[in-house]
């Protein structure tokens, strides 16, 4: 009899079926809920991959999923029936198959016995007539779909050898269309989706066997590293061959030459390729339209600088990922190594694909602990099972009896991926780098249009003023000449008259009679004259208005001038104004540039981290290589190789530049600028040019006027390795610097902002020359009160400073430059010496064990060392320090110091 239906999905039976089912089964379209034997386990809490909760999920590829959180969605798993073969058709003709078929419950019966069997539920049954476009609509198309919407996607078959994954998943079908595979069909779908100009599609085609990647592309590369990212957590193949795809045919060529290679190197390694598992990686980069446009219509209108920064946003990419996996067959191979493998061989060649057995099986119980980290196939789809990706799966068996354990095996494998639930998440990023290209051109279109006007201007202001002049000079040369005509005509008619009255003067003067008598008009002679003197005077008063109206359009055309001068100004003005707001355009695309440089910084770090595989996820890296730095001060790889991009940014961006961004109004750049002169200052090849431009000032000010802790932490950072040179030094103590990271660590919060403060003095304690101005400023009273925090690196970095000072004041002794006791010891730091010096940290305990050892040496130093206590420290560190440099070192001192001599007498300690 049979039992009640099993169901892996349990209540998920409705969950994207319509998507799974496509266009061509109408009844499997409609979603109805399932009554099933045994009820979905609910998910949630437990296991670290196991973030879903279970419950109606949208249909794949439908709803927009945040791309924050995620949105739930089970793995999809349907069941492939082979049909019989030649060899099952002759040998098993005469029994039953050990499975039958219920493709429109979607349920399989897998024979016991001839009376007994039992019932699963898949979310697909697909029979051995089902042809392979039904498979790859049901099984993969939504999953492609929801690809090229930018989430990840994984199309998985899993079975026996022989069963028919590689038909499923690789067939090309160039001799016969229909016969095309998955991998085939996905990548038609994708190329009619894509748009050429603005996507691209690129894939990997790789081999795992016995634990190794090969590149199925460049087969000489049989050994690639699984890179995971340590902020994300997402693995990636960065040795492994990747090659762009632009059209179906060289997709096919790839395929087949992928296979070559998998056939050739299976044979090299002797084995089958149903022992290894293949894996096809298409990336598929899409840019989304729509924003980048209408920014650019904003922008484009006034095209006004100061509108640029605001108004461009980043374009937004969505990268996402489709993995096909054709595993190695799951039957269990013959452990005595028959095939010519060595048990140990025979083990490597499973572990693969148990590893996944048990991170299902893990997933599906909630475990709380998934053993991902087990194999590199389980590393590999990390994000195909309880991850982000959308995942359908495949599970393919024969009808053969004689295989009924395989079979089974295989279809308890697919209902435990059916309990698998992901999170699918849009992979959606800005694109910083298009921006910034997008802004170079668009600051160089500015600065062309600005010179263009500017040069159209100032030709304006050179031919307005031209014309003026000429204008002027003309009237003024005009004016000149009818007031000189003028001036000497009526001064030609004036004498005239004169003249004429003269010689009218002198007749009347010689004979007035004579000449009465002759004219017998002598009254009227007289009237004569004054009517001339009478048109004298007229005629002069009409030069006078004239002259005047002369001097009145002399004063007019000055005016002219003014109003024309003024003109000038304005366009000066306007002038002045366009070249504020190219400079203020500047800025911010140095701005954006220092943001990009510390993005570059990020990713360099990143991947140096990467390369070192130290996997740390350190939050702000080049802050902690402040004080690896310290640590090694050997010259870095990179500044030899070829000019990395940070270089090459800070070059185009220029210090100066970025010093100005120190004092920016906006907190969010000075944070970003503070961080890029720290990860300069790193660099010891840096270090000079910083000081030379005031970078040093800069910081220390930063120190004395930040209210924000990050700046004041990154700056002290900075500043502890600039002092690491004696230069540095002696510039940090003359610009007040002890007081100002003193100040520093008394604001303090963050252990980390202490460490960077202990860090500085540390390196300045290391002066012999500036041991008493150090102290005298508060050093090493600054050092002492940091110690309350407790925080080990801390305590770490001033052990450090301690020892250095002792050392440079033993010298001094030495010397003979310094009498009297020690300035440690008269600031009180001999009882945190006596309490730390047997710390459990051995950076701190090898400090401070020096830093005795220096003090003990001087005889004026041990009244105090005895009334500490520390004489027992010594005698300890003189029998057990595990450095032998030191033990000696004890030993001496105890030895040649005839007051610890006597003590010890005193105390009976035998030595
Ligand atoms: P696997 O990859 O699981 O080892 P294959 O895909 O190589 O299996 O299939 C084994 C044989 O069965 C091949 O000859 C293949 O052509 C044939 N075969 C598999 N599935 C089907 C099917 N659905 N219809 C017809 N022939 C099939
Ligand atoms: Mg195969």
């Amino acid at each position: 009899m049979a039992s009640g239906v099993r169901n892996g999905g349990g209540g998920g039976g409705g969950v994207g079926a319509g998507r799974m089912s496509g266009k061509l089964d109408r009844q499997s379209v409609t979603v109805t809920p399932k009554s099933t034997g045994k009820p979905r386990p609910s998910a949630g809490s437990g296991g670290a991959y196991r973030r879903a909760s279970s419950g109606s999920l949208p249909a794949a590829g439908g709803g927009r999923a945040s791309s924050e959180s995620g949105v739930s969605s089970r793995v999809r798993v349907a069941v492939r029936l082979r049909p019989r073969n030649a060899d099952e058709l002759a040998a098993d003709a005469d029994f039953g198959d050990s499975v039958e078929l219920q493709p429109e419950l979607k349920r399989l019966k897998l024979r016991k016995n001839n009376w007994e069997s039992e019932t699963y539920e898949f979310d697909e049954v697909l029979t051995e007539f089902s042809s392979q476009k039904r498979v790859y609509e049901v099984v993969a198309k939504p999953v492609v779909e929801s690809v090229l919407e930018g989430y990840n996607g994984t199309v998985m078959a899993y079975g026996q050898t022989g069963t028919g994954k590689t038909f499923t998943l690789g067939r090309l079908g160039e001799e016969d269309t229909a016969a095309r595979g998955i991998m085939v069909r996905a990548m038609e779908d994708i190329l009619a989706d894509i748009t050429p100009e603005t996507d691209t599609v690129s894939l990997s085609y790789l081999q795992l066997y016995m634990e190794m990647i090969q590149d199925l592309l460049d087969p000489v590369n049989d050994n690639i590293a699984i890179v995971e990212d340590p902020r994300t957590g997402d693995v990636s193949l960065p040795g492994a061959t990747v090659v762009e795809i632009r059209d179906q045919k060289s997709f096919v060529d790839i395929l087949r030459v992928g296979e070559a290679h998998r056939v050739a190197a299976n044979t090299k390694l002797n084995t089958e390729s149903s022992r290894s598992h293949a894996l096809l990686m298409v990336n598929v980069r899409r840019t989304v339209k729509g924003r980048h446009e209408m920014d650019a219509s904003i922008s484009g209108e006034n095209g006004h600088s100061s509108s640029i920064v605001g108004s461009l946003r980043p374009p937004i990419v969505r990268k996402s990922k489709l993995v096909v996996v054709d595993l190695a067959g799951s039957e269990r191979i013959d452990k005595s190594g028959s095939e010519g493998h060595t048990l140990e061989e025979a083990k490597s060649i499973n572990l693969s694909l148990s590893a996944l057995g048990k991170c299902i099986n893990a997933l599906a119980e909630n475990s709380p602990h998934v053993p991902v980290r087990d194999s590199k196939l389980t590393r590999l789809l990390k994000d195909s099972f309880g991850g982000t990706a959308r995942t359908s799966l495949v599970v393919t068996i024969g009808p053969s009896p004689r295989h009924r354990g395989e079979t089974t095996s295989t279809i308890m494998f697919g209902q435990r991926a059916m309990k698998v639930e992901n999170m699918v998440k849009l992979k959606e990023e800005f694109d910083y780098k298009s921006l910034c290209r997008r802004l170079d051109i668009e600051l160089d279109k500015l600065i062309a249009e600005n010179e263009r006007q500017k040069k159209y201007f100032d030709d304006e202001v050179e031919r307005i003023t031209a014309e003026t002049q000429c204008r002027v000079t003309e009237a003024e040369r005009e004016c000149k000449i009818a007031l000189e005509s003028e001036k000497a005509k009526y001064h030609q008619e004036y004498l005239d008259s004169i003249k004429i009255l003269e010689e009218k003067w002198k007749i009347h003067q010689q004979s007035p009679k004579k000449q009465i008598k002759e004219t017998g008009s002598s009254p009227n002679e007289v009237g004569e004259v004054q009517n001339l003197l009478q048109n004298e005077k007229i005629l002069r008063q009409s030069a006078e208005y004239e002259a005047n109206d002369l001097k009145n359009q002399v004063l007019h055309w000055k005016k002219m001038e003014a109003v024309v001068t003024a003109e000038v100004v304005k366009l000066r003005k306007m002038l002045d104004t366009e070249a504020s707001q190219k400079e203020k355009l500047e800025e911010e695309i140095a701005v954006l540039k220092s943001q990009l440089l510390q993005l570059s910084l990020d990713a360099d770090e990143t991947r140096r981290s990467l390369d070192r595989g130290d996997g740390s996820g350190k939050i702000f890296p080049g802050f902690d290589s402040l004080m690896s730095h310290t640590r090694n001060s050997e010259p870095r790889e990179q500044s030899n190789g070829p000019k990395p991009p940070i270089a090459k940014l800070f070059e185009q961006v220029g210090l100066q530049k970025i010093l100005s961004l120190l004092e920016s109004e906006e907190p969010d750049v000075r944070v970003h600028a503070v961080k890029v002169v720290a990860n300069l200052a790193a660099e010891e090849a840096n270090q000079e040019k910083i000081v030379e431009a005031g970078g040093l000032t800069s910081l220390l000010m930063l120190l004395r006027s930040s209210e924000d802790e990050t700046i004041r932490r990154v700056a002290a950072g900075a500043i502890a390795n600039l002092a690491m040179n004696e230069t540095n030094q002696d510039l940090i103590m003359a610009q007040g610097g002890v007081a100002l990271l003193s100040m520093t660590a008394s604001d303090a919060e963050d252990p980390q902002t202490l460490r960077m403060v202990a860090g500085a003095i540390a390196n300045l304690c290391g002066n012999d020359k500036l041991q008493i101005r150090l102290r005298g400023e508060g050093g090493i009273k600054a050092l002492l009160g940091m110690v309350k925090c407790g925080h080990p690196d801390v305590l770490a970095q001033v052990a450090r400073g301690i020892a250095n000072f002792a050392k440079c004041e033993s010298r001094a002794v030495t010397q003979r430059n310094k009498v009297g006791k020690s300035l440690l010891i008269d600031d009180g730091a001999l009882p945190w010496i006596v309490k730390n010096a047997n710390n459990e940290a051995a950076p701190i305990r090898r400090h401070i064990e020096l830093a005795l050892c220096h003090l003990a040496q001087h005889e004026v130093n041990s009244k105090d060392i005895i009334s500490e206590g520390a004489l027992w420290e010594l005698v300890r560190i003189s029998r057990d320090c595990s450095r032998e440099d030191i033990r000696m070192l004890a030993y001496r001192t105890l030895t040649s110091s005839p007051t610890l001599q006597s003590e010890m007498r005193r105390l009976r300690i035998e030595y």
